[in-house]
């Protein structure tokens, strides 16, 4: 018996090492925004050179803060992750500055092709076809130099390039500027074929969760994830019979793309947190609808079921992000500053010493400490006769309490 326990946990852990996560990070601090997002492969040589590129962007934006060239700066980092075949990985990082002093946005881009069974990194001149190289260099430039005229053919074999579903972009940066040049996928001479994989567009029919109106209700809602304390906290919300709000990041729909729709199958709702928590008040309208729509599309692609509620980064709301979308804004009434307060205990304290009839409840899933403050609070909340809701369920309580709902 023992061994077979063993045997299943070794199974558990190596299935957990195996599969790639996204590491997250977002920070509000004096010395500014870091708003982080990057894939942890779990392959070390790749994982490597990530981190030491992620180092190297901390390096520069903390100097240039320290030398007062950014004011109130917001770094961001965000990818694209593709694991072709099962034997390429192709990633790309974008880096960007916004802040006061520096419009537009100080841009980088690094990105990296890896053959798991060659155990090496590819250059863009290694994946084209060796007789077509001519040929597609030189399109490559004329396409680069209709948007930067000083576009040299030199640069090519350095270029970062990404394969994302049917198309293939190729990466500059001038001038702290970042220029695309795109391809439709099959125009490209590659000396690898890939098959595109389908995303599921099945439409998943959760659980429907019976609430009574007259009995208190709150809504647990959470920010930023998933990360890989999500899958831990659906268990926690199963053990208590409850559901809560999800506020994803659209760049981390695909990834874990199996954890959301356990969510939705379980009664939980998905809302929409922008793309890649970009600040959303500060964005042009053009951004602004991107990171909304970009998302809402990547929800619906995985659980048939497009958003019903937007939060807005940093809870920022201004007449330009009202004006941009449909989708109904949703703040929150209870903020236990999980992003900061680093106990549990203080974390489900803080919100059980104020917490009333119909709060919507602000926690993150990228921290351990706030899946262990809920397996504190779910329960003493319960205790206390309070109902667990979704956002959607909220406003249907709501409604059914001041009367306007007739069945
Ligand atoms: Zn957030």
């Amino acid at each position: 018996m023992k061994r077979i326990i063993l045997f299943c946990l070794i199974l558990f852990l190596t299935g957990c090492t195996k599969s790639p996560s996204v590491f997250t990070m977002v920070e509000r601090a004096d010395t500014g925004i870091r708003n982080v997002h990057y894939p942890i492969t779990k392959v070390k040589k790749v994982d490597e050179v990530l981190n030491s590129y992620v180092n190297e962007v901390y390096q520069i934006f903390f100097t240039h803060h320290a030398n007062g060239k950014y004011l109130c700066p917001e770094l961001n980092i965000d990818y694209i992750y593709q694991h072709l075949e099962d034997r390429y990985l192709n990633i790309t990082l974008f880096t960007y500055i916004l802040d006061e002093v520096n419009h537009p946005p100080i841009d980088d881009v690094f990105s990296l092709f890896f053959d798991k069974s060659s155990h090496s990194f590819l250059s863009l001149k290694e994946v084209i076809k060796e007789e077509s190289w001519e040929n597609f260099s030189s399109l490559t430039k004329v396409k680069f130099q209709q948007q930067l005229p000083s576009f040299q053919e030199q640069e090519i074999q350095n270029l970062a390039f990404q394969i994302e579903e049917e198309v293939f972009s190729l990466y500059f940066v001038h001038e702290e500027e970042l220029f695309t040049v795109t391809f439709p996928l099959d125009a490209v001479p590659l000396k690898f074929s890939f098959e595109p994989s389908p995303t599921p567009q099945e439409k998943i029919i959760p659980v429907s969760n019976s609430i009574d109106p007259k009995l208190p209700v709150v809504a647990i809602t959470f920010d930023d994830g998933p990360t890989d304390y999500t899958n831990e906290v659906l268990q926690i919300l199963k053990e208590n019979d409850a559901v809560a709000t999800f506020f994803v990041l659209g760049n981390k729909v695909e990834m874990y793309q199996n954890v959301i729709r356990d969510l939705v199958k379980n009664g939980s709702e998905i809302g929409n947190h922008t793309y890649n928590h970009k600040w959303l008040s500060r964005l042009s309208e053009g951004e602004i609808r991107f990171q909304i729509e970009k998302t809402q599309e990547k929800i619906k692609n995985i659980t048939g079921i497009a958003p019903k509620f937007l939060r807005p980064t940093y809870g920022e709301v201004n007449q330009k992000i009202r004006r941009n979308t449909d989708l109904n804004i949703a703040l929150w009434t209870v903020d236990p500053k999980d992003w900061k307060q680093k106990s549990p205990q203080k974390i489900a304290s803080s919100i059980l010493d104020i917490v009333e009839d119909e709060d919507i409840i602000l926690l993150h899933d990228n921290h351990k400490r706030s899946v262990s403050a809920l397996k504190i609070l779910l329960p003493e909340l319960k205790k206390q006769g309070y109902q667990f809701v979704t956002l959607s369920e909220l406003t249907e309580v709501k409604r059914i309490r001041e009367g306007k709902f007739f069945p």
